[in-house]
């Protein structure tokens, strides 16, 4: 009989959950991860913000130190692409020419960056951050560069901009839509960051599309729709991330704005998984299929994969959360604000630098951005997994506890 070997497709957050999983659940079989990246999985939340600045270095960032592989007996091909799966003969095939065997295959394949197509877009000094050599070429350039132009005014943009301040850099925001984090965030919460940014000494320009990037032999300038030229040295894009599928379209798996996997993290092929920023999966909590990027849903899904593929069937079942860390702002999110119809804040956007916005729907309690207020964002967690609801007035009141409006 062929031996269990449990193969793995991507080596990052989810990756590195699933093999430690898969160990602590008594898997004896082979596991072997093949990674296009050149290092051991990382934290990739660093990557915009302490790594950025340089107060971590990358033995500070990698999620397990690489004695853990060698001891749990787990193969690691970095630097390596998987090309094609054969699922009719079960093995993958790389792209030095080898093939893989395999009894489970895990898709944790994740994301790339949306690029920007417009003039000038291959120009030196134009940069984008999803790897760690990514963020080695910005800081390579960094010496060069006095003047840096983020497009995008999304978490990876914010961060970046407030990474480059500590660097003393002058920084120019430029964001498309008429609020930085729209898609994500209440108009309150955009003005409180806005501000902020403001008084670092940030410029954010909103309704500012960009044209184009100039400059002879490399960034000069970037030149939004209306006119305005903003001098740069140094230019980060971060407009977003798509899933990383092409792979498993290939191999007829089902895919739909990511690979899509039942509650059990399983394909269309009950022996292919997947897990992480590639997946489109369920969430009863919301009761809504949705692909999310976040390192919650990247190790709460590789746990499920790895039970599943042990034959202990657990649904998934987690709540969304996240986190952003900008200059001495710890934003933490619990729960999906998408859909809401009200807004309570508890504190004050206005002034200072704390505060928690409660999301709404139809009376519903359904998500909390929580900016330097842990006890809120533990409450509302809370309160979320258990599917509780409070009273918006109770919650915004300051001398009401916050476990006592949520009657915890
Ligand atoms: C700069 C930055 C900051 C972030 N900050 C936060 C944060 O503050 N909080 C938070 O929760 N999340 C944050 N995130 C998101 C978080 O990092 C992702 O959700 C997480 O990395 C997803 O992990 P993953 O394993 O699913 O996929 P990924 O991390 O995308 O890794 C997938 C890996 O698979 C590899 N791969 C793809 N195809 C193949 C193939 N065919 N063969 C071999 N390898 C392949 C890719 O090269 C990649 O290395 C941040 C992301 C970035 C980039």
């Amino acid at each position: 009989m062929q031996q269990d070997h449990c193969v793995i497709i991507g080596g990052s957050h989810a990756a590195a959950q699933l093999v430690s999983s898969l160990r602590l659940n008594k898997w004896e079989g082979k596991i072997t991860i093949v990674s296009a990246d050149a290092f051991l999985p990382y934290h990739r939340p660093p990557l915009s913000k302490s790594y950025l600045s340089g107060e971590k270095i990358l033995d500070e960032i990698m999620i397990r130190p690489p004695t853990f592989y060698e001891r749990s007996d787990i193969e690691v091909i970095l630097g390596t692409r998987v090309t094609a799966v054969d699922r009719a003969n079960k093995k993958v095939h790389l792209d030095n020419q080898t093939d893989i065997p395999y009894t489970k295959l895990v898709f944790t394949t994740g994301a790339k960056v949306r690029k920007i197509t417009i003039p000038g877009h291959n120009l030196p000094g134009v940069f984008y951050l999803r790897d760690l050599n990514d963020v080695d070429h910005i800081r390579e350039y960094l010496g060069h560069a006095k003047k840096a132009v983020i497009i995008g005014g999304g978490y990876i943009g914010l961060e970046t901009a407030a990474a480059l301040r500590s660097l003393d850099m002058d920084v120019t925001v430029l964001e498309a839509l008429p609020r930085v984090l729209q898609r994500v965030t209440a108009p309150e919460v955009s003005a409180f960051y806005s501000r902020v940014h403001s008084e670092e000494g940030v410029k954010i320009l909103t309704n500012a599309a960009v044209e184009s990037i100039d400059g002879k032999y490399k960034v000069e300038s970037v030149t939004t729709a209306d006119g305005q030229v903003i001098p740069a040295d140094l230019v980060v894009v971060g407009i977003g991330v798509i899933p990383d599928v092409e792979l498993a379209e290939q191999a007829g798996l089902k895919v739909d704005n990511g690979l899509v996997v039942d509650e059990f993290a399983r394909t269309n092929d009950h022996d292919i998984l997947g897990a992480g920023d590639c997946t489109n999966h369920y969430n009863p909590i919301y009761d809504i299929q949705l692909r999310l990027e976040s390192v919650q849903n990247a190790t709460d899904q590789s746990r499920v994969a790895a039970n599943t593929i042990c034959g202990k069937l657990e649904p998934y079942r987690a709540l969304p959360w996240f986190w952003s860390d900008q200059y001495d702002l710890k934003l933490q999110i619990a729960g999906l604000s998408q859909g809401f119809d009200q807004v309570v804040v508890r504190g004050s956007t206005e002034t200072g630098r704390s505060f928690a916005a409660f999301y709404y729907k139809e009376g519903r309690l359904i998500a909390v951005d929580a900016i330097n207020r842990p006890k809120e964002f533990m409450a509302c967690k809370r309160a979320l997994a258990e599917q509780k609801t409070a009273n918006p007035e109770m919650v915004a009141d300051e001398s009401v506890d916050i476990q006592e409006a949520f009657q915890l």
